[in-house]
């Protein structure tokens, strides 16, 4: 990063693993960059978070990872605040992988001229595809998930972080991390993976390991279940990546 160039900034708006957990909604976040700003995943809770720290007008686009009511139940909140709000320069665009647009769209029977789809623009994304989003050029890969589920990274001012989305061992994530400064990595379970550990999360050890072979300088936890003691994680991913993990907590900033 050079004199000049401003940092990345992240906000968490909620980090609570499946479903929203004390004080602290389900998953997303605020990428900014200069005038620039992503609502990185819309999940429970999220969007009464945002107001906290943004004007809903000013969203540049949206990324949902996938259709799990964690990560995109908020969508529906905002249709509801762009379509009868005060104001609102609509539509505003939205990136999300295949197949999730009509599950989400079903909370309101949302068909044809509704004014749902006059709200936001809705652009399907995959493995390798990438956008540019004011200053920010954001790239997509598809991760290790029960449904279609996309991670994705921001690069600007030569720094960039790669939020992993919800991912099992392997996919995508660890070859989009390649290079970033910053990890947004979930680690929804704990302890040591062996046969009855569920394959579509990772545990805070794994994801200590993908941060350290990525090289990233840092590595921010998030996406744990809300019945975990944070502690055990922040240890377990300690002991793989090297160095203490932060924990991504509800109206933290980070610049990247
Ligand atoms: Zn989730």
């Amino acid at each position: 990063m050079s004199r000049n160039d401003k940092p990345i900034r992240l906000t968490v708006l909620g980090s609570s693993g499946g479903c929203p957990g004390p004080g602290n909604p389900a998953s997303g976040y605020l990428i900014q960059h200069e005038a620039t700003t992503i609502w990185c995943d819309a999940g429970s809770g999220t969007f009464m978070a945002l107001m906290d720290h943004v004007d809903p007008d000013d969203v540049d686009a949206i990324v949902v990872s996938h259709v799990h009511t964690d990560h995109c139940a908020d969508l529906v909140a905002f249709y509801g605040y762009m379509a009868y709000g005060p104001s609102g320069t609509i539509p505003v665009p939205v990136y999300l992988p295949p197949n999730t647009v009509e599950p989400i769209a079903s909370f309101v029977r949302a068909e044809g001229e509704h004014v749902f789809f006059m709200t936001m623009d809705f652009n399907e994304v995959g493995a390798g595809d990438e956008v540019t989003i004011g200053s920010i050029a954001v790239r997509f890969a598809e991760t290790n998930h029960p449904v279609p589920t996309v991670a994705s990274r921001y690069e600007a001012g030569g720094r960039s972080v790669a939020y992993s989305g919800d991912t099992g061992p392997g996919g995508g994530y660890p070859g989009l991390l390649q290079g970033c400064t910053a990890a947004l990595c979930e680690a929804t379970i704990q302890g040591p993976r062996h046969d009855q550990t569920y394959p579509y999360h990772l545990t805070a050890g794994e994801a200590g390991t993908v941060a350290a072979d990525a090289g990233v300088e840092r590595l921010i936890l998030t996406h744990l279940s809300p019945t975990l003691d944070p502690r055990t994680s922040i240890e377990e991913a300690t002991a793989t990546f090297g160095s203490v993990p932060d924990l991504a907590v509800p109206g933290a900033t980070y610049e990247i």
